[in-house]
This record gives structure tokens, sequence and C-alpha cells, in this order.
């Protein structure tokens, strides 16, 4: 039996399908294939730079050597279309089966809820209709380190106010939900369609009622 207090939430991938939003984003995408790729190698390397001091900054310096143009023309391509045109492909993108009826049980059965991503949550949230149900969201490029390191995970257990320990941490991939969640002291469940071998997840789920089921079914509740 699992004693949980608190279940985190990845966004990408985890509340939407992946293939939802490569399908919107395709247009984007093939008019922004050069800078997709320095950007995807930048987030790549950016994982690992350790201790960051400002990470907005880092990344546009990273992604300015990358294109061999000067930091502020790459910050400004990435606030204009990373963070504001490529954030539009996820607008009314349907969500998972039963992920609005997991949150709300999972509530109701007095466990606190909450999302990070690696992307900036907020309008995000909205663009879902998913804003106004977490205790707690957050970005992890706020913190400076993007998942798989330990401080968006730490930050979620500070802002619900209980050990890691006490929180499942739900999200698509492996190397960066799954294995980040539980090198912090988390419980993870892995949204997968079968489970990784020897996989360090609690659970692999391919349908929320599935999470939902054995989330209550398992996890003694504290909080009660
Ligand atoms: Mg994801």
């Amino acid at each position: 039996m699992l004693a949980l207090k608190a279940v985190g939430f990845d966004i990408d991938g985890t509340l939407y399908p992946n293939s939802k939003m490569y399908l919107r984003s395709f247009g984007f995408v093939v008019r922004n294939l050069g800078l997709m790729r320095r950007f995807r190698r930048v987030r790549r390397s950016i994982r690992s730079v350790r201790p960051i001091e400002d990470f907005y900054r880092v990344q546009a310096e990273l992604l300015g050597v990358e294109m061999a143009i000067s930091t502020a023309d790459a910050e400004r391509i990435i606030n204009e279309r990373i963070y504001t045109e490529w954030e539009q492909v996820i607008n009314h993108v349907p969500l998972y089966d039963g992920v609005v009826e997991t949150v709300e049980a999972f509530r109701s059965a007095g466990l606190k809820v909450g999302v990070t991503s690696d992307f900036p949550v907020n309008r995000k949230l909205g663009m879902l209709g998913l804003d106004g149900c977490w205790d707690c969201a957050f970005s992890s490029e706020e913190l400076g380190y993007l998942k798989p390191n330990p401080e968006p995970f730490l930050e979620l257990a500070r802002r619900f106010d209980c050990r890691p320990d006490e929180i499942l941490y739900v999200g698509n991939s492996y190397k960066y939900d799954v294995v980040g969640a539980v090198s912090a002291g988390m419980h993870a469940a892995h949204l997968a369609r079968s489970p990784v071998k020897n996989s360090r997840a609690i659970l692999t789920f391919s349908r929320y009622s599935t999470l939902r089921t054995w989330v209550l079914e398992n996890a003694v509740l504290k909080t009660r």
C-alpha cells in the first residue's frame, strides 16, 4: 500500500496525446525545421548545465551559437516562435479520455493535484481548458532546471507541502518523468502502451481509468 498525499502531472504528451499536437504543429514545424532542430539540441544540452544562473539567458546564448546570431536575436526568436507561435498549436487540442474525471476523483479523495512541465504552463493550461483545477502549477524553466533534474520534483513537494515519497508523479517520458521523479524519491506512473524493461515506475498505464482505479484502490489516503 502506498501512502499518497498528492499527484503531480506532466502536461505535454501526458494530459493530451502528442500525436494530436504533432498533427496541428505540422505546418509550423515545416516552416521552422532548422530552428526546431537547433532548439531541440539546445534543450537537450541545457539539461546537463549545472549550476545555471539565468536559464533564459543561457538558452538564448546556446541557440545564438547554434544559429550564428546574437543572443538578443536568439531570445527574440525563442519568445516569438517557440513561446508564442508554437504554443498556439495546442490550443484546444483534445485531452486524453478521462483526464478531467481523474483529476476530479483525486481531488475528491483528498489528494492534492499539480502540474509541472518543461514549458510555460499557465497559458497552456488555459488553452487546454484545465486552468483552475490545480493546487499548484509551474514550469521547470522558472527554476532554471528542466526534468530530469531534481529541482522541479523537489519544488513540487515543497508546494504540496509533503515528502517526495507521498507523491505520485505521472508522465509519458520514461527518461525525464519516471527516472526524474523516482530519483527525487517519488513514485512514478508511466503513461505508455507497455512497460519499459525493468521499469522503475510503480504503474504503467495507457488509459486514465486504469490510473484512477489503481490510485484510489492502492493509495492509503492520509488526508482523510
Ligand atoms: Mg511529456
